[in-house]
């Protein structure tokens, strides 16, 4: 009798590391054993998973193949080690117990939209019969449901529901889907919709279908509640709707986001490239900003060439559109004004039932709080511009450690930042800090990452500015603190994404940001790496008149330019500026720049783009942040390739562009090619200071950050320009240029700055 050597019988001890915890990857793991008969034993440990497989020497590396190959879609592993263990005879296949031991930690899935499976299991499982809730364990809830790690039914606020014996056999079973699918349920045992209307309840779906169908179509506004958080629904085709819409959420004029029921029907109404729509399909499913191709309900735009859309993420997204005509609802964050958006289901009766028809809740717990995540595909890469839900909690690796500290974020679009060994949680999307409500759910936040991911900050780092509520926080916690200037920081934050650990130029473009010189930063052209930064140039100041203020009225931008440019005379421009601001005003306004009351400096850029927004009446007054630069963009004539007039020193004055824009008004000429030209300018003279700062210093690398970069016209320029002159370009993609992803930055020259 001969013995086969390679039906040897040996074992192997496995760890994988990476986004393999609620995803599936057990079972996954489980079904691969037993196909190939192999036993043994897998278990979530919290810094990856480990297993130990005893079987044919043969069989291994089919096996080891497989897990990388047929790994679950949402899984991504980074390492898998694998060590010569010893055979002790095992006789079956385990998925033992999640062992809470260590505090290592792992990853935390972010949620993922229903799965087309599941969406099947609605017409074909007698117990998921249109069950609103239906989820495997390639999708479903996962972030917004977790209170605890590991990730365990009995951590999540799942909890509450006791599995049926048919859903219990599913979970147990592992040649099923939903095998240790942990929020798995079905209509016996899971949670269950209800809609609100005045003092009528109505608890079965069928019903409150018909009911939400019938209100949309009558121009009703819904709030209901979303994975994350409430919505405000109405017909985005209607336009009386939508306008009540805008009066009830005391939001002017932020363009709301529109869910379409497929990506034919969005055709209709925006252009969608090929990676638009690959954005628009992942599982992520963010807001993805379009060019518009048919406009909807005046009210959704507001005046701008964008729509942002996207697809149904739930279940009951998805019914929405069954057998209705209808292809487009308006679906934006259900909260008023800046506050965070709603997730309890007794503040969104007391807050949104008084400016909505009707409230549909569920009776499953919203935990963490996750807006919808939007995105911008810019060059033909997706750019993330709202971190937060299909995101969030996905840390960003380094290849330097960051244990232990915490990036308090900027004020504005916060997003705060916690260290892990060499991983960066950044938080989900929470909005402006002076908001009180807003203030809540950042510390809140923060204390729920210090526990989600067992992290006990030593270190804190802070912006420079000394009123940011985020600097302010930081301060009182008692620890160390780094001061991170905020340009600087988006730097860095750039590096950071990019794995950029070494001298480079950095462009940090946005509104605002305090400057080492006292004065307000935000087109800021340095040469730095994580640990320190040079200016080595920025546009030319200009006095904002009425300080912050100027920063929401475009037309004090505009007059304050007018004004270096023409001194008193520029009232005898026949600008629609003139005619929409009072002589009063205009006066007074003159008199504060000659006087140098309230008038801080600033070089922000979107202050430039602001005041072009309104000495070309594209924008005077505006309803929100960043509308003048926004508008600008939009009204861009694409054809048009020449640029104004600069003056480059060490920084750039645009005052001859503004003369010559003045003159091309005076000659009739259309917004389309006062932007176009504008925009070529802001390109041309960044590029040509660029070389100038590469003449000084050698360096090839050019870092753009800031949030004017959201601009796609101006991205796409610039990088053009600059790659066609052989600098190496890099940009954000899974972190927000905006202020959103200061805190990345800040943690990185925190990390680097010390020890
Ligand atoms: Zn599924
Ligand atoms: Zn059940
Ligand atoms: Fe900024």
């Amino acid at each position: 009798m001969t013995i086969n050597h390679n039906d040897k019988i040996i074992a192997l001890r496995i760890s994988v590391d990476g986004l393999v915890q609620g995803v599936g990857f057990r079972p996954f793991i489980y079904r691969l054993a037993s196909h190939y008969k192999l036993h043994g034993w897998v278990v979530n440990q919290t810094d990856g998973l480990t297993l130990k497989i005893e079987g044919p020497a043969h069989v291994m590396s089919c096996f080891i193949a497989d897990l990388r190959e047929k790994a679950p879609v949402i899984s991504q592993i980074e390492k898998i080690t694998v060590d010569q263990d010893f055979p002790e005879g095992m006789q079956d296949f385990f998925i033992l117990a999640s062992q809470d031991m260590t505090d290592e930690t792992s990853e935390i899935s972010p949620d993922i939209a229903v799965c087309d499976e599941c969406l099947a299991d609605l017409k074909l499982q007698s117990h998921r019969i249109d069950y609103p809730f239906v989820n495997c364990t390639n999708c479903g809830p996962r972030f917004s449901i977790i209170r605890d790690f590991p990730y365990d039914r009995v951590k999540t606020t799942m909890a509450d529901f006791t599995m049926c014996s048919v859903c219990r056999d599913e979970y147990e079973d592992i040649q099923n889907r939903r095998f240790h699918a942990q929020p798995v349920a079905c209509n016996q045992c899971g949670p269950v919709y209800m809609l609100h209307s005045g003092s009528r309840v109505i608890k079965k779906l069928s019903l409150i279908l018909d009911e939400i169908h019938r209100m949309i179509a009558s121009g009703k506004i819904i709030a209901v509640k979303g994975t994350g958080g409430f919505h405000l629904m109405c017909d985005a085709l209607n336009e009386s709707a939508v306008s009540r819409l805008r009066k009830s959420k005391k939001r002017e004029g932020k363009p709301f986001a529109v869910m379409f029921k497929d990506v034919d029907s969005l055709r209709q109404y925006a252009i969608v490239s090929e990676e638009e729509e690959r954005a628009l399909v992942s599982w992520r499913r963010p807001v993805v900003i379009l060019k518009t191709l048919r406009p909807l309900a005046k009210g959704i735009s507001m005046g701008l060439d964008t729509l942002g859309a996207f697809l149904p993420y739930m279940p009951l997204h998805h019914m929405l559109f069954f057998n209705a005509e209808r292809k487009a609802l308006v679906l934006t964050s259900g909260n008023l004004s800046e506050e965070p958006i709603i997730i309890d289901n007794r503040d969104a009766q007391k807050v949104l039932s008084p400016v909505t028809d009707a409230v549909v809740t569920y009776n499953r717990e919203i935990y963490n709080r996750t807006d919808d995540s939007v995105v911008r595909v810019i060059a033909g890469k997706e750019r993330v511009q709202r971190r937060s839900r299909g995101y969030v909690p996905a840390p960003v690796k380094l290849d330097f450690d960051v244990d232990g500290i915490f990036a308090a974020g900027a004020e504005l679009s916060n997003c705060f930042c916690m260290g892990k060994s060499n991983r960066a949680y950044l938080s989900q999307h929470i909005g402006d800090l002076k908001n009180h409500e807003t203030f809540e759910f950042y510390t809140e936040t923060i204390s729920r990452f210090q526990q989600l991911f067992r992290i006990k900050p030593r270190r804190v780092a802070v912006d420079m500015h000394p009123d940011y509520f985020s600097t302010r926080h930081g301060q009182k916690l008692g620890l160390e603190i780094t001061q991170v200037q905020h340009h600087h920081a988006h730097i860095a934050s750039c590096m950071a994404e990019n794995g950029l650990d070494e001298p480079v130029i950095g462009l940090a473009f946005d509104g605002t940001g305090y400057g080492t010189d006292g004065n307000t930063w935000g087109s800021e052209f340095l040469v730095c790496d994580f640990v320190h930064f040079t200016r080595h140039g920025h546009f030319a100041y200009m006095p904002m008149p009425g300080g912050d203020r100027a920063s929401e009225e475009p037309w004090r931008m505009g007059l304050a330019l007018l004004y270096q440019a023409y001194g008193k005379a520029m009232t005898d421009l026949n600008l629609p500026l003139f005619r929409l601001v009072d002589d009063k005003k205009i006066s007074l306004l003159a008199e504060a720049i000659d006087k140098k009351i309230n008038c801080p400096l600033s070089s922000g850029a979107g202050r430039l783009f602001d005041a072009v927004a309104a000495i070309s009446g594209v924008c005077v007054n505006a309803m929100f942040h960043a509308e003048a630069p926004m508008k600008l963009e939009s009204v861009i004539d694409p054809t048009v390739s020449g640029y104004y007039p600069f003056k480059l020193g060490f920084d750039i004055s645009f005052l001859p562009a503004i003369l010559q824009i003045c003159e091309d008004m005076k000659a009739g000429a259309g917004a389309g090619v006062i932007a176009a030209k504008f925009h070529n300018t802001i390109a041309e003279a960044s590029h040509q200071m660029v070389k100038k700062v590469h003449a000084g210093t050698g360096i090839q690398k050019v870092v753009l950050s800031g949030g004017t970069f959201q601009n796609k016209y101006l991205l796409e320029t610039l990088e053009n320009k600059l790659v066609k002159d052989n600098f190496a370009v890099f940009t954000h993609s899974r972190v927000p240029c905006n202020d959103g992803g200061i805190a990345l930055g800040q943690l990185a020259v925190a990390a680097r700055s010390k020890g």
